[in-house]
Protein backbone atom coordinates (compact mmCIF):
# COMPACT_ATOMS: atom_id res chain seq x y z
CA UNK A 1 0.00 0.00 0.00
CA UNK A 2 1.01 3.67 -0.70
CA UNK A 3 1.20 6.79 1.37
CA UNK A 4 -1.51 9.28 1.13
CA UNK A 5 -0.62 13.11 1.62
CA UNK A 6 -3.17 15.43 3.10
CA UNK A 7 -3.06 19.61 2.99
CA UNK A 8 -4.74 21.51 4.83
CA UNK A 9 -4.79 25.67 4.24
CA UNK A 10 -4.87 27.83 6.67
CA UNK A 11 -8.79 28.43 6.68
CA UNK A 12 -8.95 24.71 7.71
CA UNK A 13 -6.73 25.48 11.08
CA UNK A 14 -8.02 29.24 11.33
CA UNK A 15 -9.47 27.86 15.15
CA UNK A 16 -9.87 25.06 17.73
CA UNK A 17 -12.84 23.61 15.71
CA UNK A 18 -10.44 23.87 12.84
CA UNK A 19 -8.11 21.81 14.49
CA UNK A 20 -10.74 19.34 15.97
CA UNK A 21 -12.17 18.79 12.33
CA UNK A 22 -8.60 18.18 11.20
CA UNK A 23 -8.30 15.44 13.30
CA UNK A 24 -12.47 14.61 12.16
CA UNK A 25 -11.04 13.27 8.80
CA UNK A 26 -7.62 12.21 9.84
CA UNK A 27 -9.57 10.14 11.76
CA UNK A 28 -11.46 8.51 8.83
CA UNK A 29 -8.88 8.48 6.86
CA UNK A 30 -7.19 6.10 9.53
CA UNK A 31 -10.12 4.13 10.03
CA UNK A 32 -10.71 3.29 6.36
CA UNK A 33 -7.20 2.00 6.80
CA UNK A 34 -6.90 2.56 2.93
CA UNK A 35 -3.11 3.65 2.46
CA UNK A 36 0.35 2.47 4.54
CA UNK A 37 0.34 6.13 6.56
CA UNK A 38 -0.66 9.41 6.12
CA UNK A 39 1.46 12.53 5.30
CA UNK A 40 -0.47 15.52 6.71
CA UNK A 41 1.35 19.32 5.48
CA UNK A 42 -0.48 21.77 7.41
CA UNK A 43 -0.32 26.03 6.76
CA UNK A 44 -0.36 28.94 9.54
CA UNK A 45 -3.74 29.18 10.83
CA UNK A 46 -6.09 31.81 9.64
CA UNK A 47 -4.18 34.87 8.02
CA UNK A 48 -1.15 34.45 10.06
CA UNK A 49 1.31 34.35 7.57
CA UNK A 50 -0.33 37.92 6.89
CA UNK A 51 0.35 39.32 10.07
CA UNK A 52 3.71 37.56 10.70
CA UNK A 53 4.35 39.79 7.52
CA UNK A 54 3.55 43.08 9.24
CA UNK A 55 5.80 42.19 12.19
CA UNK A 56 8.55 42.07 9.19
CA UNK A 57 7.64 45.29 7.51
CA UNK A 58 7.07 47.21 11.05
CA UNK A 59 10.61 46.34 12.28
CA UNK A 60 12.02 47.48 9.00
CA UNK A 61 10.71 50.49 9.31
CA UNK A 62 12.42 51.15 12.61
CA UNK A 63 8.65 50.44 14.17
CA UNK A 64 9.96 48.13 17.43
CA UNK A 65 7.48 48.45 20.00
CA UNK A 66 4.58 47.91 17.32
CA UNK A 67 6.17 45.08 15.81
CA UNK A 68 6.40 43.76 19.18
CA UNK A 69 2.49 44.33 19.98
CA UNK A 70 1.77 42.67 16.73
CA UNK A 71 4.21 39.49 17.57
CA UNK A 72 2.70 39.23 20.96
CA UNK A 73 -0.68 39.22 19.52
CA UNK A 74 0.26 36.14 17.23
CA UNK A 75 1.50 34.41 19.86
CA UNK A 76 -0.96 34.85 22.53
CA UNK A 77 -3.93 33.89 19.08
CA UNK A 78 -2.11 30.87 19.42
CA UNK A 79 -2.23 30.21 23.13
CA UNK A 80 -5.82 30.98 23.16
CA UNK A 81 -6.09 28.23 20.80
CA UNK A 82 -4.16 26.00 22.71
CA UNK A 83 -5.52 26.40 26.19
CA UNK A 84 -9.31 25.99 24.05
CA UNK A 85 -7.60 22.40 22.89
CA UNK A 86 -6.73 21.75 26.15
CA UNK A 87 -2.89 22.21 25.45
CA UNK A 88 -0.49 23.25 27.53
CA UNK A 89 1.35 26.55 26.33
CA UNK A 90 5.37 26.60 26.89
CA UNK A 91 5.20 22.92 28.23
CA UNK A 92 3.41 21.18 25.11
CA UNK A 93 4.40 23.28 22.73
CA UNK A 94 7.10 25.17 22.31
CA UNK A 95 7.25 29.07 22.60
CA UNK A 96 9.29 31.82 20.74
CA UNK A 97 9.37 34.75 22.85
CA UNK A 98 11.96 36.93 20.68
CA UNK A 99 11.13 37.77 17.51
CA UNK A 100 14.34 36.04 15.04
CA UNK A 101 15.38 39.20 13.51
CA UNK A 102 18.49 40.80 13.13
CA UNK A 103 18.64 43.98 11.62
CA UNK A 104 21.93 43.70 9.88
CA UNK A 105 20.50 41.19 7.48
CA UNK A 106 18.73 41.61 4.30
CA UNK A 107 14.62 41.87 4.61
CA UNK A 108 13.57 38.98 2.46
CA UNK A 109 16.07 36.68 4.99
CA UNK A 110 14.29 38.28 8.03
CA UNK A 111 11.24 37.61 6.19
CA UNK A 112 11.62 33.67 5.99
CA UNK A 113 12.98 33.59 9.85
CA UNK A 114 10.48 35.06 10.58
CA UNK A 115 6.97 34.06 8.71
CA UNK A 116 7.90 30.30 8.88
CA UNK A 117 6.70 31.00 12.09
CA UNK A 118 3.34 30.67 11.40
CA UNK A 119 3.83 26.73 10.07
CA UNK A 120 6.05 25.78 13.09
CA UNK A 121 3.14 26.91 15.99
CA UNK A 122 0.42 25.60 13.68
CA UNK A 123 1.79 21.87 13.06
CA UNK A 124 2.78 21.78 16.75
CA UNK A 125 -0.36 22.35 17.48
CA UNK A 126 -2.03 20.11 15.33
CA UNK A 127 0.42 17.32 16.19
CA UNK A 128 0.31 17.48 19.91
CA UNK A 129 -3.50 17.80 19.42
CA UNK A 130 -3.91 14.48 17.44
CA UNK A 131 -1.00 12.70 19.79
CA UNK A 132 -3.42 13.55 22.72
CA UNK A 133 -6.49 12.48 20.90
CA UNK A 134 -4.63 9.05 21.10
CA UNK A 135 -3.52 8.95 17.42
CA UNK A 136 0.10 7.76 16.32
CA UNK A 137 1.85 11.37 15.26
CA UNK A 138 5.20 12.34 14.44
CA UNK A 139 6.25 16.07 13.86
CA UNK A 140 8.38 16.71 11.22
CA UNK A 141 10.66 19.71 11.05
CA UNK A 142 10.62 20.45 7.79
CA UNK A 143 13.65 23.44 7.91
CA UNK A 144 15.95 20.69 8.22
CA UNK A 145 14.30 18.11 5.62
CA UNK A 146 13.19 19.94 3.03
CA UNK A 147 16.78 21.11 1.33
CA UNK A 148 16.53 24.72 -0.53
CA UNK A 149 18.85 27.10 -1.43
CA UNK A 150 19.23 30.47 0.37
CA UNK A 151 17.03 32.34 -2.44
CA UNK A 152 14.75 34.01 0.13
CA UNK A 153 10.83 33.59 0.12
CA UNK A 154 11.12 32.01 -3.30
CA UNK A 155 13.53 29.34 -2.52
CA UNK A 156 14.85 26.73 -4.36
CA UNK A 157 14.01 22.89 -3.55
CA UNK A 158 16.86 20.72 -3.81
CA UNK A 159 14.97 17.43 -4.70
CA UNK A 160 17.80 15.02 -4.56
CA UNK A 161 19.17 15.87 -1.07
CA UNK A 162 15.52 16.67 0.26
CA UNK A 163 14.36 13.47 -1.43
CA UNK A 164 16.85 11.59 0.64
CA UNK A 165 16.24 12.77 3.80
CA UNK A 166 12.34 12.54 3.41
CA UNK A 167 12.35 8.78 2.09
CA UNK A 168 14.48 7.71 5.08
CA UNK A 169 12.07 9.02 7.80
CA UNK A 170 9.40 7.85 6.50
CA UNK A 171 10.42 4.11 4.95
CA UNK A 172 12.14 3.45 8.61
CA UNK A 173 10.52 0.37 10.43
CA UNK A 174 7.95 1.93 13.41
CA UNK A 175 7.68 5.22 11.60
CA UNK A 176 4.31 6.01 13.61
CA UNK A 177 0.98 6.49 11.20
CA UNK A 178 0.85 9.91 10.87
CA UNK A 179 3.53 12.35 9.97
CA UNK A 180 2.20 16.29 10.24
CA UNK A 181 4.66 18.75 8.85
CA UNK A 182 5.05 22.51 7.46
CA UNK A 183 4.09 22.99 4.06
CA UNK A 184 5.71 26.28 2.51
CA UNK A 185 8.74 26.32 4.73
CA UNK A 186 12.35 24.46 4.16
CA UNK A 187 15.90 25.29 4.87
CA UNK A 188 19.60 25.78 3.91
CA UNK A 189 21.89 23.47 4.28
CA UNK A 190 24.06 25.81 7.07
CA UNK A 191 20.42 25.85 8.95
CA UNK A 192 19.00 28.93 8.46
CA UNK A 193 14.54 28.64 7.23
CA UNK A 194 13.56 29.63 4.16
CA UNK A 195 9.88 29.89 2.32
CA UNK A 196 8.97 28.68 -1.28
CA UNK A 197 6.60 31.55 -2.09
CA UNK A 198 3.31 33.08 -0.69
CA UNK A 199 0.84 30.10 -0.95
CA UNK A 200 3.34 27.57 -1.56
CA UNK A 201 2.05 24.72 0.69
CA UNK A 202 0.00 23.01 -2.09
CA UNK A 203 3.65 22.63 -3.41
CA UNK A 204 5.41 21.33 0.06
CA UNK A 205 2.28 18.51 -0.45
CA UNK A 206 3.03 17.71 -4.24
CA UNK A 207 6.50 17.43 -3.30
CA UNK A 208 5.72 14.98 -0.30
CA UNK A 209 3.91 12.95 -2.84
CA UNK A 210 6.22 12.89 -5.64
CA UNK A 211 9.12 12.03 -2.63
CA UNK A 212 6.97 8.89 -1.32
CA UNK A 213 5.29 7.96 -4.80
CA UNK A 214 1.84 8.59 -3.19
CA UNK A 215 -1.34 7.09 -4.22
CA UNK A 216 -2.54 10.52 -4.04
CA UNK A 217 -2.17 14.53 -2.70
CA UNK A 218 -5.66 15.80 -1.28
CA UNK A 219 -6.24 19.55 -0.82
CA UNK A 220 -8.27 20.01 1.62
CA UNK A 221 -10.43 23.36 0.97
CA UNK A 222 -13.31 25.77 2.38
CA UNK A 223 -15.00 24.93 -0.65
CA UNK A 224 -16.75 21.68 -2.65
CA UNK A 225 -13.93 22.02 -5.14
CA UNK A 226 -12.50 23.52 -8.67
CA UNK A 227 -15.37 25.72 -9.65
CA UNK A 228 -15.67 27.46 -12.95
CA UNK A 229 -15.52 30.88 -10.80
CA UNK A 230 -14.92 32.52 -7.98
CA UNK A 231 -18.08 32.20 -6.27
CA UNK A 232 -17.65 35.41 -4.42
CA UNK A 233 -17.29 37.35 -7.73
CA UNK A 234 -19.77 35.21 -9.65
CA UNK A 235 -23.14 34.06 -8.56
CA UNK A 236 -23.67 31.08 -10.60
CA UNK A 237 -20.88 29.04 -9.85
CA UNK A 238 -20.41 24.94 -10.56
CA UNK A 239 -18.30 22.32 -9.72
CA UNK A 240 -15.49 20.97 -12.22
CA UNK A 241 -15.22 17.15 -10.99
CA UNK A 242 -12.10 15.96 -13.17
CA UNK A 243 -9.56 17.83 -14.95
CA UNK A 244 -6.59 16.93 -16.94
CA UNK A 245 -2.96 18.12 -15.56
CA UNK A 246 -2.63 20.76 -18.25
CA UNK A 247 -5.97 22.48 -17.26
CA UNK A 248 -4.91 22.43 -13.99
CA UNK A 249 -1.95 24.65 -14.86
CA UNK A 250 -3.59 26.71 -17.08
CA UNK A 251 -6.34 27.73 -14.50
CA UNK A 252 -3.34 28.11 -11.92
CA UNK A 253 -1.24 30.33 -13.89
CA UNK A 254 -4.57 32.49 -14.73
CA UNK A 255 -4.58 33.37 -11.57
CA UNK A 256 -7.24 30.16 -9.86
CA UNK A 257 -7.05 30.80 -6.57
CA UNK A 258 -7.45 27.28 -5.72
CA UNK A 259 -3.90 25.65 -6.19
CA UNK A 260 -0.47 27.00 -6.72
CA UNK A 261 0.66 26.88 -10.01
CA UNK A 262 4.26 25.18 -8.78
CA UNK A 263 1.88 22.19 -7.75
CA UNK A 264 0.97 20.56 -10.77
CA UNK A 265 4.46 19.49 -12.00
CA UNK A 266 6.11 16.84 -9.19
CA UNK A 267 2.27 14.98 -9.49
CA UNK A 268 2.22 14.98 -13.16
CA UNK A 269 6.09 13.37 -13.43
CA UNK A 270 4.89 10.31 -10.97
CA UNK A 271 0.74 10.38 -12.42
CA UNK A 272 -0.25 11.25 -8.84
CA UNK A 273 -3.57 12.45 -8.93
CA UNK A 274 -4.66 15.34 -6.96
CA UNK A 275 -7.70 15.54 -5.20
CA UNK A 276 -9.27 19.25 -3.88
CA UNK A 277 -12.23 18.53 -1.27
CA UNK A 278 -13.93 20.49 1.21
CA UNK A 279 -13.47 20.07 4.71
CA UNK A 280 -16.71 20.64 5.75
CA UNK A 281 -17.74 18.01 3.86
CA UNK A 282 -15.74 15.33 3.69
CA UNK A 283 -17.22 12.23 2.00
CA UNK A 284 -18.15 14.60 -0.86
CA UNK A 285 -16.62 13.92 -4.29
CA UNK A 286 -15.02 16.96 -5.07
CA UNK A 287 -12.52 17.77 -8.11
CA UNK A 288 -9.74 15.17 -8.90
CA UNK A 289 -7.06 16.28 -11.35
CA UNK A 290 -5.38 13.37 -12.94
CA UNK A 291 -3.85 12.11 -16.41
CA UNK A 292 -7.04 10.44 -17.56
CA UNK A 293 -9.34 13.40 -16.44
CA UNK A 294 -11.77 14.86 -18.55
CA UNK A 295 -11.52 18.94 -18.43
CA UNK A 296 -14.27 21.51 -18.25
CA UNK A 297 -17.65 20.29 -19.99
CA UNK A 298 -19.79 22.98 -21.43
CA UNK A 299 -19.12 25.51 -18.57
CA UNK A 300 -16.87 28.63 -19.01
CA UNK A 301 -14.94 28.95 -16.70
CA UNK A 302 -13.80 32.26 -15.15
CA UNK A 303 -10.54 33.28 -13.91
CA UNK A 304 -9.24 36.46 -11.92
CA UNK A 305 -5.89 37.46 -11.52
CA UNK A 306 -5.60 40.80 -9.31
CA UNK A 307 -3.12 43.25 -8.80
CA UNK A 308 -1.66 43.69 -11.93
CA UNK A 309 -0.05 46.22 -13.54
CA UNK A 310 0.51 46.72 -17.45
CA UNK A 311 3.77 48.16 -18.57
CA UNK A 312 4.05 49.38 -22.03
CA UNK A 313 7.50 49.70 -23.86
CA UNK A 314 8.03 51.52 -26.72
CA UNK A 315 11.25 52.20 -29.07
CA UNK A 316 13.20 54.87 -28.59
CA UNK A 317 14.56 55.12 -32.00
CA UNK A 318 12.97 53.51 -35.52
CA UNK A 319 15.68 50.77 -35.42
CA UNK A 320 13.13 49.02 -33.86
CA UNK A 321 14.00 45.25 -34.07
CA UNK A 322 11.32 43.32 -32.05
CA UNK A 323 13.47 39.86 -31.03
CA UNK A 324 16.52 42.05 -29.62
CA UNK A 325 13.64 44.21 -27.53
CA UNK A 326 11.90 41.18 -26.01
CA UNK A 327 15.21 39.44 -25.05
CA UNK A 328 16.39 42.65 -23.36
CA UNK A 329 12.91 43.28 -21.74
CA UNK A 330 12.67 39.49 -20.38
CA UNK A 331 16.38 39.41 -18.97
CA UNK A 332 15.04 42.46 -16.86
CA UNK A 333 11.73 41.22 -15.80
CA UNK A 334 13.27 37.70 -15.09
CA UNK A 335 16.21 39.33 -13.17
CA UNK A 336 13.65 41.34 -11.19
CA UNK A 337 12.08 38.15 -10.70
CA UNK A 338 8.37 39.62 -11.90
CA UNK A 339 5.54 37.15 -12.70
CA UNK A 340 4.16 37.58 -16.24
CA UNK A 341 0.69 36.81 -16.81
CA UNK A 342 0.26 38.37 -20.45
CA UNK A 343 2.38 39.56 -23.13
CA UNK A 344 0.90 41.80 -26.26
CA UNK A 345 3.08 43.26 -29.25
CA UNK A 346 2.90 46.01 -31.81
CA UNK A 347 4.84 46.94 -34.64
CA UNK A 348 7.00 49.35 -32.28
CA UNK A 349 5.38 48.66 -28.58
CA UNK A 350 5.88 45.62 -26.12
CA UNK A 351 3.21 45.27 -23.58
CA UNK A 352 3.67 43.14 -20.27
CA UNK A 353 1.25 42.36 -17.70
CA UNK A 354 2.92 41.51 -14.41
CA UNK A 355 2.05 41.32 -10.69
CA UNK A 356 2.16 44.30 -8.90
CA UNK A 357 4.78 43.64 -6.29
CA UNK A 358 7.75 45.89 -4.34
CA UNK A 359 9.84 45.10 -7.35
CA UNK A 360 8.37 46.46 -9.84
CA UNK A 361 9.61 49.71 -9.69
CA UNK A 362 13.41 48.88 -9.94
CA UNK A 363 12.37 46.72 -13.54
CA UNK A 364 10.39 49.97 -15.15
CA UNK A 365 13.54 52.36 -13.81
CA UNK A 366 15.99 49.86 -15.81
CA UNK A 367 13.63 49.68 -18.50
CA UNK A 368 13.28 53.17 -19.13
CA UNK A 369 17.03 53.21 -19.85
CA UNK A 370 16.12 51.40 -22.94
CA UNK A 371 12.68 52.27 -24.47
CA UNK A 372 10.09 54.80 -23.22
CA UNK A 373 7.84 52.99 -20.49
CA UNK A 374 4.32 53.64 -19.95
CA UNK A 375 2.25 51.91 -17.24
CA UNK A 376 -1.43 51.27 -15.96
CA UNK A 377 -1.82 50.00 -12.47
CA UNK A 378 -4.91 49.01 -10.12
CA UNK A 379 -5.51 46.25 -12.59
CA UNK A 380 -7.29 42.23 -13.23
CA UNK A 381 -6.71 40.10 -15.55
CA UNK A 382 -9.95 38.27 -16.49
CA UNK A 383 -9.08 34.72 -18.23
CA UNK A 384 -12.39 32.97 -20.07
CA UNK A 385 -12.25 29.43 -21.16
CA UNK A 386 -14.43 27.89 -23.19
CA UNK A 387 -16.65 31.44 -24.53
CA UNK A 388 -18.73 32.36 -26.36
CA UNK A 389 -19.81 35.93 -28.52
CA UNK A 390 -23.05 35.93 -26.10
CA UNK A 391 -20.44 34.98 -22.57
CA UNK A 392 -18.17 38.17 -23.60
CA UNK A 393 -20.24 40.25 -24.61
CA UNK A 394 -21.70 39.85 -20.83
CA UNK A 395 -18.18 39.52 -19.73
CA UNK A 396 -17.52 43.22 -21.27
CA UNK A 397 -20.29 44.73 -20.14
CA UNK A 398 -19.60 48.43 -17.56
CA UNK A 399 -15.88 47.60 -17.82
CA UNK A 400 -12.88 49.88 -18.79
CA UNK A 401 -10.84 46.77 -20.77
CA UNK A 402 -7.37 48.58 -21.42
CA UNK A 403 -5.65 45.37 -23.65
CA UNK A 404 -7.65 42.11 -24.95
CA UNK A 405 -6.99 38.59 -26.36
CA UNK A 406 -8.90 36.69 -27.72
CA UNK A 407 -8.67 33.48 -29.48
CA UNK A 408 -11.44 30.84 -30.46
CA UNK A 409 -11.74 29.24 -27.27
CA UNK A 410 -10.18 31.47 -24.56
CA UNK A 411 -10.34 35.77 -24.35
CA UNK A 412 -7.93 37.52 -21.87
CA UNK A 413 -8.94 40.83 -21.05
CA UNK A 414 -6.71 43.24 -18.67
CA UNK A 415 -9.27 45.35 -16.84
CA UNK A 416 -9.25 48.80 -14.40
CA UNK A 417 -10.22 47.77 -11.09
CA UNK A 418 -13.15 49.18 -9.70
N1 LIG B 1 0.90 30.16 5.06
C1 LIG B 1 1.42 30.45 3.75
C2 LIG B 1 0.62 31.56 3.11
O1 LIG B 1 -0.40 31.94 3.63
C3 LIG B 1 1.51 29.25 2.87
C4 LIG B 1 0.19 28.65 2.48
O2 LIG B 1 -0.83 28.90 3.14
O3 LIG B 1 0.15 27.89 1.53
O4 LIG B 1 1.02 32.05 2.10
MG1 LIG C 1 -2.76 30.02 3.16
Amino acid sequence: MKAKVYKFGGASVKDADGVRNVERIIRMAVNDQMSNGLMVVVSAMGKTTNALERVVELLDAGKEEAALNQWVDIIDFHVAVMKELGLQPGSDIRLQGEIPYDPTLPFDENYDQIVSMGELLSTQIVAVYLLKQGLSVEWWNMPKLLRTDDTWREAKVDDEASRAVIRAGWDRPRRPQIVVAQGFIGGTADGKRTTLGREGSDYTAALLGNYLDAESVTIWKDVPGILNADPRIEPDTVLIPSLRYQDAVELAYSGAQIIHPKTIRPLENKHIPLCVKPFSDPRAEGSRIAADGVGPVDVPVYIWRKNQILITMRAKDFAFALEESLSEIFEIIHRHRLKVSLIQSSAVTISVCVDDTRKVSEAIEELRQHFNVTYNDHLSLLTIRGTTPAILEHAKAGRTIMLSQTTRRTARFVVKEN
